[in-house]
This record gives structure tokens, C-alpha cells and sequence, in this order.
């Protein structure tokens, strides 16, 4: 199988911004195969989160496990999120664990008031922490791109990726009011990606896949080639390279 490497003219690091690892429904997606696939595909870092959280606090020993698992098979590669559930915000201080670098929260699985108090204190900790925070976007009114805008704003100094930008016109006019906003391309049309691109967002998007996620939706095809022909497509409208090492620079440094 060819590396993403060899689709691309330099050696600088590709970043996926959004991988999963944990059980999800009747799946698991095994760390140590999510790893060794990755590796296999040429990715040399991402950002992880555990889908065995959803089904909340108690499975947190679980998810570190699963990470552990992850780190032991590809060393540093890893940069764990952790999926913050309503479950944990009494307590979240407790739940960053020193292993975690990000914060991701999924306002279609769980409800969090788009502009309540909940999420401005997952974003001060975040901000404390210089931790960015992942928000995924799409599929309801509460979690659409455009509502998020207030709490971006109302954050300047910590980073967001809004997961998926969706819907693409509220994504962009966030990225437009706010510096510290981010997309990631996972389950994102080409002609959304396009769109950004246009209007002038390419170093505001990152590559992100949702791996291995297309198991739900694509069964029996090979999710490794649905990968690479995924990232292929976007380098046909996406700059050269604007998917390597941007991630590094934009969110942790
Ligand atoms: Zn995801």
C-alpha cells in the first residue's frame, strides 16, 4: 500500500485531527489496530479521543487503558483528547488526566446548551490549561457550527476546532470573526473544503478523518483505501502541504 507520504512532495509530518479508539455501539475499534493502520496509511501524529466515554464517567479507567494500548504500540504518535461527558463537570479537574492535551465535546451526543454555563467553565479550564477543545458540529440545531460562535468568541485565547465544519456557511463566518477557530475535514464534502479554501481558510483547516468511524457507514469497503482516496481528493483543492504540520503549529505552540 502506498503512504500518504508518497502522494505529497516533502517529508513533513501528516496530522490527522480527529481519530477514534473505544467501543461505540456494537463496534470497537481496537487502539492497537487503529494505531498500526495509521501508521500503515503514513500518518505519523493525531489527536485521538475515546468513543467508550460516551457511554460515560464509568468508563473512564477504560478509555486511559485504551490509550495506553494506543501509546505502547506507536509511541508519541498519540495526542489524546479527552471527551468531556455531562457526567464530569462537577469534577473535571479530576478527569484531566496528565495524558490528555485537548478537550472534546459533542453536543449531539449529550446535551450542552450551546451558550450555557457548563461549557464556559469546560472553557475556562481549557484556557487555564492552555488546552484547545474540539466541538463537533452538524446534525442538530444545538450543535451547529454558528451557534458556537459566542463561546469561541467569548474565549479568545483558547484555540477551538470546530469537528466537521458543518454547516459549511456558519463554519466560515466563525473562522472569519474569530482567529482562534479551526475546522476538521472529517466526513466534510470536497466542495465544502473548496469552499473554505476560496475564501481564503486554507490554513484554518485541518485533516481529519474520523477513523475508523467509516465502519458505520461504509461496511466492507476497505477503510484504509476510503482513506487515501479521501486524502487525495482534498489535495486537489487544498494547497500543497496545508495539511502537514499547521496542526503543531496553530494549536500548541
Ligand atoms: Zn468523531
Amino acid at each position: 500500500m502506498p503512504s500518504l507520504e508518497n502522494l505529497n512532495a516533502s517529508n513533513l509530518v501528516i496530522w490527522d485531527a480527529h481519530v477514534h479508539i473505544g467501543r461505540f455501539r456494537d463496534f470497537y475499534f481496537d487502539p492497537r489496530q487503529v494505531a498500526l493502520d495509521l501508521i500503515q496509511l503514513g500518518v505519523q501524529r493525531w489527536i485521538v479521543s475515546s468513543t467508550t466515554l460516551c457511554e460515560g464517567v464509568n468508563s473512564f479507567e477504560e478509555s486511559l487503558r485504551e490509550l495506553d494500548i494506543m501509546e505502547s504500540v506507536a509511541p508519541g504518535c498519540a495526542i489524546p483528547f479527552l471527551w468531556v461527558v455531562p457526567g464530569m463537570i462537577s469534577q473535571l479537574e479530576h478527569y484531566i488526566d496528565p495524558r490528555f492535551q485537548g478537550l472534546k465535546v459533542h453536543g449531539r451526543a449529550h446535551r450542552w446548551p450551546p451558550n450555557g454555563i457548563a461549557l464556559q467553565y469546560i472553557a475556562k479550564v481549557a484556557d487555564e490549561r492552555n488546552m484547545p477543545i474540539k466541538l463537533h458540529t452538524g446534525g442538530q440545531l444545538r450543535c451547529d457550527a454558528g451557534i458556537y460562535y459566542k463561546l469561541c468568541h467569548s474565549n479568545p485565547n483558547t484555540n477551538f476546532i470546530l469537528a466537521h465544519g458543518r454547516p459549511v456557511d456558519q463554519a466560515l463566518m466563525v473562522l472569519k470573526k474569530c482567529p482562534n477557530v479551526f475546522v476538521d475535514t472529517a466526513f466534510m464534502p470536497i466542495n465544502d473544503v473548496a469552499f473554505l479554501v476560496c475564501n481564503e481558510m486554507s490554513d484554518r483547516i485541518f485533516f481529519g478523518s474520523d477513523y475508523p468511524l467509516d465502519q458505520l457507514f461504509y461496511p466492507g469497503e476497505s477503510l484504509k483505501t476510503r482513506y487515501q482516496n479521501f486524502f487525495k481528493e482534498l489535495q486537489t483543492v487544498v494547497p500543497k502541504n496545508v495539511f502537514k504540520n499547521n496542526l503543531s503549529r496553530s494549536l500548541f505552540e
